[in-house]
């Protein structure tokens, strides 16, 4: 399968894998992120490998507020539920 993760938010325009997310909802590759956090603009983390395995099957990015997996998979359940009902 082939992984279809959004490109990086930052100033590699995309030439980079995305590892991060910033507090302002963009995603940024390992580089991007460093200068961020430098520049002091925004709030950065790493995400987990479930979560960038979660992003490449589609599914919607977490929030820079960190979250369990399983809530992850609650919320994705609950918003699959909402879609369902007529
Ligand atoms: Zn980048």
């Amino acid at each position: 399968m082939t992984a279809t993760l959004p490109r990086c938010d930052g100033w590699c325009r995309g030439a980079n894998p995305i590892t991060h997310i910033g507090s302002k909802g963009y995603v940024y590759c390992a580089e991007c992120a460093r200068e961020r956090r430098w520049a002091g603009s925004e709030s950065v983390r790493k995400m987990r490998a479930w979560e960038l395995d979660r992003i490449a099957r589609g599914h919607a990015l977490n929030s820079y507020a960190p979250i369990t997996r399983e809530e992850s998979d609650r919320r994705d359940q609950e918003r699959a539920e909402a879609t369902e009902r007529p």
